[in-house]
């Protein structure tokens, strides 16, 4: 979920640099989400004649132009406005409306947005369904159960609540939550957990909450008040304030919805413990989605020379440190971020000797390392988003491959390079495409040895493909 990206607002991804150039200019804004923040489109309040059964006939409904409900029929979520030949009654942002074809044949139940490009996204396909509370209740509940089979193993009893509604035991909002842990997991991954525009991250004993769709946001009490009944968690903080809240007509927000937030929000990944700031710290906190791709580096890293770029707060430098790596310079220009990444290190009892952090702008900094002669065994690179949409995706793919390239020429032969695109904009095709150009201006042969992509827990909708918004390659370097 994220900015408007017009077509991709809710897709669940990183946090963009919009059309800014993609160079970090200014340290001032180094700790914000993204290096140079654009100013937000003016919150836009919902019409005044919304409600009040002004402008158009009929019952309350969405009706598509003629041959625009194909996408629909094949269990597309979003409806964009040009789709829509006219909305019947005078329905406000969030209320739920029957989606029909130009036939008049029911289509889905959506929820609809008069601000934003996507005019409804779709709660359900059923018209027997009715849009209430426990619909909200089996769906989180089916989130959490499905979230269930990812775990390692057996975490403790189960709250009797969960189990009268899935009529089984869940492990997911049992016990192990109220009891910490520190295991993190996005529990509710949006449009393809069936919940469009909503984002539900566990990190331990804290739930972190992020809405990016009126639709949802109309529904927030209710969302509150299922996680705190299924889950028990300590805390239920809200974070929504990245640009999409603007975009959709929705005031930005980022505070405790229930609860109280713990003074020390961490993970435990793969057994490394990681801090998360829940309240100033990017996204939700931390990039959960990230995890399995951590682990491959740890597993690579023996004995390597380790360059780590756009960091955060340290991940795969601490996995990379723990799998025996001889030296990792990691670098970020988001000097809180950085500040988390060294408390990190120390937490986890690694070897501080083996790694430098650097706050810089990436872009400078891959060239100064060319200037200086340096050369690194492997490298990381996982920039933010630069394409949130298609539109972005000529200038982003100059981003990409300045990057990369520069990447390939700090490589030593046989050297490997972790490459992701988290942009919704850029299709892996694509992304594939931009790598193999700067493979070759940077005159180097190159085999991919891994596709990867997000974590278990960040699963991708057949039918809405914009959900697999992260994409990885690992490329060896002929030696
Ligand atoms: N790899 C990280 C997540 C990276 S998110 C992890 O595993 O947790 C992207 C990061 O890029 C953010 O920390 C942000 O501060 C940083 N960033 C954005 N633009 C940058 C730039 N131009 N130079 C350096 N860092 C940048």
């Amino acid at each position: 979920m994220t900015s408007q990206k017009n077509k991709s607002s809710s897709t669940p991804q990183r946090p963009s640099q919009g059309k800014q150039d993609f160079r970090n200019k200014s340290r001032r804004n180094a700790n914000e989400r993204r290096p140079a923040k654009k100013p937000l489109p003016a919150f836009r309040p919902p019409s005044p004649a919304c409600g009040r059964g002004a402008g158009g006939e009929g019952a309350p409904a969405i009706l598509l132009k003629d041959g625009r409900e194909k996408s629909l029929l094949r269990r597309h979520p979003w409806i964009f406005s040009g789709a829509v030949e006219r909305v019947n009654g005078a329905p406000c942002s969030g209320d739920t409306l029957a989606v029909r074809d130009a036939a008049g044949n029911f289509l889905a139940w959506a929820a609809y947005n008069a601000a934003s490009q996507i005019t409804a996204r779709v709660w359900s396909w059923s018209e027997s369904e009715t849009i209430d509370a426990a619909f909200f209740r089996r769906k989180i509940a089916a989130a959490l159960n499905a979230r269930d089979a990812l775990l390692p193993s057996p975490a403790g009893g189960i709250t009797s609540d969960l189990a009268a509604v899935l009529g089984q035991p869940s492990r997911m909002a049992s016990s192990s939550i109220r009891g910490a842990g520190g295991e993190g997991m996005r529990l509710i991954h949006a449009e393809s957990d069936g919940l469009p525009g909503l984002i539900v991250d566990r990190y331990g004993n804290t739930l972190v909450i992020q809405i990016g769709s009126a639709g949802a946001e109309r529904w927030r009490d209710t969302i509150a008040d299922t996680l705190q009944e299924l889950c028990k968690p300590a805390c239920i903080y809200e974070r929504s304030d990245s640009d999409s809240r603007g975009l959709e007509g929705l005031e930005l927000r980022n505070g405790v919805l229930r609860g109280t937030l713990p003074g020390n929000v961490e993970v435990i990944e793969h057994g490394l413990h990681f801090k998360v700031d829940v309240a100033a710290g990017q996204k939700t906190g931390f990039y959960l989605d990230q995890r399995d791709n951590r682990a491959l580096t740890e597993k690579l890293a023996h004995g390597k020379d380790v360059l780590n770029c756009f960091c955060y707060t340290g991940g795969f430098s601490l996995y990379a440190l723990r799998g025996g790596a001889k030296s990792v310079l990691s670098i970020d220009a988001s000097g809180d971020a950085l500040r988390i990444a060294a408390e990190n290190l120390a937490n986890n009892n690694l070897d501080a000797s083996r790694a430098e952090w650097q706050e810089a702008d990436v872009f400078q900094a891959l060239r100064k390392l060319r200037d200086q002669g340096r050369s690194f065994d492997l490298i990381i690179l996982d920039p933010p988003k630069f394409a949130p949409t298609a539109a972005f995706a000529e200038k982003a793919a100059r981003g990409y491959k300045d990057i990369n390239l520069l990447g390939f020429k700090l490589l030593r032969p046989g050297g490997l390079l972790f490459t992701y695109s988290c942009s919704g904009g850029i299709s892996a095709d694509l992304f594939q495409k931009i790598i193999a150009g700067a493979a070759l201006d940077a005159g180097v042969d190159a085999q991919i040895i891994h596709h990867l992509h997000a974590s278990a827990d960040h699963p991708v909708l057949l039918s809405f493909p914009e959900g697999a918004y992260l994409k990885g390659l690992v490329l060896r370097v002929a030696g």
